[in-house]
Parts: structure tokens; C-alpha cells; sequence
């Protein structure tokens, strides 16, 4: 069993990334990856833990695209923190992510919401790690909202009153810097474009035509029938069918590391087949 989607305090999770491992070992994972919001910067701290317990962590990171008029959002794997093509897009995303909470912040003041900038960045505990997970932890803390999810439904989601787009980057634009930087482009949570099954197969076919490697199809929160069509529609392209728990902590609590809601087995050997698709090294 692996689990090759989780996020940490180095985006919008609520553990620090040596959690990450720990809890991946406890629920007897061979293999997770760390992949926060447009950072590499802690696959590091993670790693480290993942010796000591004798887990394999793979470096991962997760980007938002524009894509059909919609988001997108895309996971990134083998590509370590450091001097690279994906790298140097990551510290243009971060900087994009600054400048829309600097926004969002300005909008919240707008619609009479008293939440500033600096408690943004209080609750993220860094100014590029904050996100909407945060902004929403806090309308729920000011009574705006009764819950996260409907935070992201009364203020924060597209089309509502404190939306700011952010997303600049395409899936195909990440998926060739990812091979440019040693890596593989892999789709998460297909259903969230809000397509139906028969939809995804032409997505997929585009994706797999921009040098996608896969698509995850064993996601935490989805049924099992739909991983199951998920994985059909992944292997009708070429696609390695992916999967993982999506893990963020506190904000998603119904999601645990490896096992999602407690039915969640993504097999081992999907990883071994991504590690194929990798680029030859120049
Ligand atoms: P950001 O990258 O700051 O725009 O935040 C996007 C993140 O917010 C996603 O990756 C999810 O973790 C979270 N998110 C988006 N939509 C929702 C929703 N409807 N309910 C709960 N969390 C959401
Ligand atoms: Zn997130
Ligand atoms: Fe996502
Ligand atoms: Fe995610």
C-alpha cells in the first residue's frame, strides 16, 4: 500500500511534513509522497523522518492549472527541491499565490469581512504557504461560515463573492516542465473538472497527447465504483492510474494518510510503472 497525495504545514495541511511519514508507516505504507501546493521546500524534513522509519518518501508537489475554463489540478512527481525548469515555475506560482491572497484580502475588506492580510499569514504560519483553506479556518472562527466546505461555497469558490483566480499555468505547460526537470505530470481528482466519465476519456487523451504520465483514479474521497472507472479510463490511454488520500489534516479531518475513509488501498506497483514513465536523463 502507498499514498502518493498528502500535504503539510508547507501548504495547506495541518501537520509538519515529518507527521507525513509517521503516519504513513503507522498505517503500514511502503512509499508516500509529499505534495504540497506549488513548494518542493519540504520533501526535505520528510525525507529525513522517512529514513529513520525505514518508508521510501518520493518527492511530489501539486500545482492548480487553468484548464477548460475551469481549474485543473496537477501532481508532480521525482522532482527534487533545488535549480530546475519546474523549480524555477514553482517560485513564479508562489509568487502569484502572494499577490492574489494580498487580493482576496482586499475583497474580504470590501464585503465588510474583518479578516486582513496579516491574519492570513498568521494562521498559514507563512506568507507562501497561505491559501483558502486558511481564509476559510478563519471565516468558520468569525461565525461567516458553519464549516470549511462551506466557506469555500458561501465566500471563497469560483463564481462566489470573494473569489480571486489564480491559476495562470496549463496542464501542458507543467507536464513539459516537469519532464524538463526529471519528472512526470500526473491529473488529480479528475471528477473535480465536473465532467462526466465519458467527458474525462477525451481529457485524458489530451493529457496523455501533452506528456502526461497519469491520472489518479484510487483518490481518498471518491467511491469505489468511480476509482474503478477512473482506472479504466487511465488505462484506455496509457495512463498509470494514480492514487492517494489528498491528506491535509484538520481541514479534510475525514481523510487519514494511506487509508483516506478507511477504504482506500492504492496498490504498490503503480509507483513502480510512474518511476517507468520518468524522462532519460541527458
Ligand atoms: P488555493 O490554492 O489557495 O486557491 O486553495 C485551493 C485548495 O483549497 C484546494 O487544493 C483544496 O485543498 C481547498 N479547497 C478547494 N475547494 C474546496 C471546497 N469546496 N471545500 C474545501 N476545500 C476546498
Ligand atoms: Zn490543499
Ligand atoms: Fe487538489
Ligand atoms: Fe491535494
Amino acid at each position: 500500500m502507498i499514498d502518493l497525495h498528502t500535504h503539510s504545514t508547507c501548504s495547506d495541511g495541518s501537520d509538519a511534513p515529518e507527521r507525513i511519514p509517521e503516519m504513513a508507516a503507522a498505517a503500514g505504507c511502503s512509499a508516500v509522497a509529499l505534495t504540497d501546493h506549488d513548494t518542493l521546500k519540504c520533501v526535505g524534513r520528510a525525507r529525513a523522518r522517512a529514513r529513520e522509519l525505514g518508508i521510501e518518501l518520493v518527492a511530489g508537489c501539486e500545482v492548480s492549472c487553468r484548464y477548460r475554463g475551469s481549474s485543473a489540478h496537477v501532481l508532480v512527481y521525482f522532482v527534487e527541491d533545488g535549480e530546475g525548469p519546474l523549480q524555477d515555475e514553482l517560485a513564479r506560482l508562489r509568487e502569484d499565490r502572494v499577490a492574489r491572497n494580498h487580493r482576496l484580502a482586499e475583497r474580504l475588506a470590501e464585503l465588510d469581512v474583518p479578516i486582513t492580510y496579516d491574519d492570513i499569514v498568521h494562521e498559514a504560519g507563512a506568507e507562501e504557504s497561505a491559501g483558502r483553506p486558511h481564509v476559510a479556518a478563519l471565516l468558520v472562527r468569525r461565525g461567516l461560515a458553519e464549516s470549511v466546505p462551506d466557506a469555500f461555497d458561501r465566500w471563497l469558490g469560483e463564481g462566489r463573492p470573494a473569489y480571486v483566480p489564480k491559476a495562470r499555468v496549463t496542464p501542458a505547460e507543467i507536464a513539459a516542465a516537469a519532464t524538463a526537470s526529471g519528472g512526470v505530470a500526473v491529473l488529480a481528482h479528475p471528477f473535480s473538472l465536473g465532467l462526466d466519465v465519458g467527458a474525462l476519456d477525451d481529457v485524458a487523451a489530451e493529457l496523455e497527447a501533452a506528456g502526461f504520465a497519469g491520472m489518479e483514479a484510487y483518490y481518498g474521497a471518491y467511491r469505489p465504483d468511480e476509482r474503478a472507472q477512473l482506472v479504466t479510463v487511465a488505462r484506455r490511454h496509457g495512463l498509470v492510474p494514480t492514487g492517494g488520500s489528498d491528506y491535509h489534516g484538520t481541514s479534510k479531518p475525514s481523510l487519514r494518510v494511506c487509508t483516506g475513509q478507511g477504504d482506500l488501498s492504492v496498490p504498490d506497483d503503480v509507483l513502480a510503472e510512474l518511476r517507468e514513465r520518468r524522462p532519460a536523463t541527458r
